[in-house]
């Protein structure tokens, strides 16, 4: 446990002078300042956190005769002859050879770039001090251009003290710059009490406690004798006590937005429940366990006067749509209006007709809003919205826009959230606010297939309620996955043109990466050409972005009702498309594609009576990564699992988006390898949160800055 009882006062020196401006440091100027601050480097507390991702040892002359391939080293040698050759392939290049030895072995150092002057000294008999990356060459170990100096034949220069820092760079800055930089600002930490310290005491069981000054010194300069595996593996006491402040800073920040989003109010929903009850009984399954929970939850949130702020996570196909159709019940039973906003025009028309659908019988009307849906007919359904005759809004971007006026919003749904940015879903929720009150905010539900363990979550999403529907509903089967290598191409089409014949449904999905969706959608016109030529008898349907709207409805309604046979597409139909009679998908490089992505477009299949599969072609040779998520993909159906293991090769930011949704990128943290500090996080940040908010505010400031203004949209 950890006391707080042993708090310094903070000493709040952010303000001065010189620790905002970098132009106060040696070696920076207007332009280097403008460089800097592209690399998120605006003042001196932003290059203190600025860190090393490895580090190079200086501080110690290797003997020639001991260098391996693949290691970089410091080495002092003497020059036993220099010589111009030519690059033997293409056009011939001039190259600078020098062979070099210290006596207890031999090496070539090799240069391309080099002047006359460069030339004239470095000739037989110079002495060498250098550094770099040692590789075998065509017939002795070299090194590629190292970094060298001459030095004087009889006195003997002092190696480095510390491991020297690699940092992230950016074009225009240099190692060497950053490394003066960074040792400008930690002279600086030395001198005044620059950043103060809010932790001063141990944590995460260390015995010792590392200031954060000292922590900072360590990292940016590991002492000659620092194990330097343990620091590659960020698990130095120094590297743990960052990561400790980080964590805790971040998850302070989103409690703190918390906290904020609640000092809105919103419409506290009462109804009789009424049209929820005709609703699940006209629906031809029984709600599954998981679905009841979490409509039960959604429904004590709605009924409250505090704005909804839930997170709803369930694996594809878990039947997210139909939970996110009872809150829209609810709220128009109350006299008020619900939007559901999904990121693509597929998704949303099909929420569209499903909602239409259901709530026909009910006598409720369902709008339907999207960026192209222009002109005349676009004033008919804002008009509409304005004056509250459309009373469920689904749509697309186009539901936040300016000039887009609702009633009485009282409900914002966001489905496939990691699609949106925190700012489009907060831009929905405050259409609540009518005629300039501010303080009003809708109830949001917020829908992910990105299922994310709990803990996680917590952090990633920590300004938001969580639920999981953790169950499928009854009855599916699994999908049985193959993996195939694309060369047995016939074999697929045979496997396509059984299925079709017996009734079923496929999915071709083309996922060629090329720079522009133009490429890619001529890809998949010539993939579905060539299926349709080499399947006559199969009815094959193309759809991909580029199509209009209206285009992409039909086709997705031919294929619904089973005129179209195989339907070749571009990952447009990646996230919540949902027609249970396809039961084959075949994927095309699905090499090339991340483990979440493959199991939403695999969950696109397995929704209906047949047994479905999934076929994964791939283009060898397979890197080991490929090959373990392809191998990942046929082993389990489970969303959990995948995303684990994606969190694990990819990160989180990858995996979540963490950029959009507002979880900003962390400078030394990681929320997947550290999660085990997250609890002692959690308490350390309640008891702050309780008895010193000056201090909260601070590392706030420190550690996410201007990242929190951008979350800020409350
Ligand atoms: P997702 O969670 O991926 O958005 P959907 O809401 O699209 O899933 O639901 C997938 C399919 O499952 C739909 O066809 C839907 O009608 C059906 N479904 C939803 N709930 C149930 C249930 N309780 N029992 C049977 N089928 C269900
Ligand atoms: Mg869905």
């Amino acid at each position: 446990m950890i006391s707080m009882s042993s708090y310094r006062l903070p000493v709040l020196v952010n303000s001065l002078p010189h620790f905002n401006d970098l132009t106060q440091l040696k070696g920076v100027g207007p332009r280097v300042q403008e460089r800097l601050s592209k690399l998120g480097l605006n003042n001196i507390q932003d290059v203190l956190f600025h860190l090393p991702y490895r580090y190079e040892d200086r501080t110690r002359i290797v003997p020639v005769g001991s260098l391996r391939h693949g290691y970089s080293a410091l080495i002092e040698v003497t020059i036993d002859y220099a010589k111009i050759a030519f690059t033997r392939k293409g056009k011939s290049r001039r190259m600078l050879l020098l062979h070099v030895t210290d006596g207890t072995g031999s090496l070539l150092l090799r240069f391309f770039y080099f002047n006359k002057q460069q030339q004239q000294a470095l000739v037989e008999g110079t002495k060498l001090r250098c550094f770099g990356d040692v590789r075998y060459g065509s017939s002795s170990l070299e090194i590629v251009h190292p970094e060298y100096t001459q030095i004087n034949a009889e006195t003997s220069e002092p190696v480095d003290d510390s491991l020297t820092p690699v940092y992230p760079v950016t074009d225009g800055i240099s190692q060497i710059l950053l490394r003066r930089l960074s040792g400008q600002c930690l002279d600086l930490l030395k001198e005044e009490a620059l950043l103060p310290d809010y932790l001063d005491l141990p944590v995460l069981g260390q015995k010792k406690h590392y200031s954060l000054a000292r922590a900072l010194k360590y990292v940016h300069r590991p002492p000659a004798d620092a194990n330097v595996n343990q620091l590659f593996e960020v698990k130095h006491a120094s590297q743990l006590r960052l990561i400790f402040e980080e964590l805790l800073a971040q998850h302070l920040s989103l409690q703190t937005l918390r906290k904020k989003n609640r000092k809105y109010s919103a419409v506290s929903l009462k109804s009789n429940n009424y049209f929820l009850y005709q609703f699940i009984e006209s629906l031809p399954f029984e709600l599954t366990m998981a679905q009841q929970k979490v409509n039960q939850a959604i429904l004590q949130d709605l009924e409250s006067g505090v704005p909804m702020m839930r997170l709803v996570q369930g694996d594809v196909g878990s039947g997210k749509t139909v939970v996110a159709a009872l809150a829209c019940l609810k709220t128009v039973e109350s006299g008020m209006q619900a939007a559901i906003m999904a990121p693509t025009e597929i998704l949303a028309e099909q929420h569209y007709k499903n909602f239409t659908n259901w709530f026909e019988s009910l006598g409720i009307e369902v709008a339907w809003l999207s960026g192209q849906i222009k002109g005349k007919k676009r004033n008919q359904v804002l008009s509409k919205i304005l004056d509250g005759s459309a009373q469920v809004i689904v749509g697309t971007h186009a539901l936040f826009q300016n000039d887009v006026q609702y009633k009485c919003l009282a409900l914002a749904i966001t489905d496939e959230q990691h699609r949106f940015g925190v700012q489009q879903r907060m831009a929905l929720a405050k259409k609540a606010n009518i005629k300039n009150k501010l303080n009003k905010l809708a109830h949001q539900l917020i829908m992910t297939a990105t299922p994310i363990p709990r803990s996680l979550a917590m952090t990633a999403y920590a300004d938001l309620d969580y639920s999981v529907i953790d169950e499928l509903p009854p009855g599916r089967k699994p999908i049985t996955t193959v993996v195939v290598q694309q060369e047995r191409r016939e074999e697929i089409l045979e496997r396509i043109y059984k299925a079709c014949s017996k009734g079923k449904q496929a999915y071709w999905v083309c996922t060629l990466v090329e720079e522009s969706e133009s490429l890619q959608c001529q890809a998949a016109q010539n993939t579905a050409e060539i299926l349709q030529n080499v399947l006559p008898d199969i009815n094959v349907g193309l759809i991909h972005g580029r199509l209009k709207a209206d285009e992409k409805a039909s086709l997705m309604q031919d294929f619904k009702d089973g005129i179209t046979q195989l339907l070749v597409a571009t990952t447009v139909i990646e996230v919540g498309v949902d027609v249970p009679n396809a039961s084959l998908m075949i994927i095309e490089n699905a090499e090339r594609l991340g483990l979440s992505q493959l199991h939403q477009l695999r969950g696109r299949v397995g929704r209906g009576e047949e047994a479905s599969h999934c076929v994964l072609m791939f283009k060898s040779p397979l890197s080991e990564q490929a090959k373990e998520r392809l191998a990942i993909m046929r082993k389990t159906n489970d969303g959990f699992e995948i995303a684990k293991k994606d969190l694990q090769l990819r990160g989180p930011g990858e995996v979540l988006g963490t950029r959009q949704t507002g979880l900003i990128q962390l400078k030394i943290a990681d929320i997947v390898r550290d999660e085990y500090m997250l609890n002692e996080v959690k308490v350390m940040a309640q008891s702050l949160l309780g008895e010193s908010p000056e201090k909260v505010k601070a590392l706030i400031d420190r550690w996410v800055g201007v990242a929190q203004q951008y979350v800020n949209v409350g």
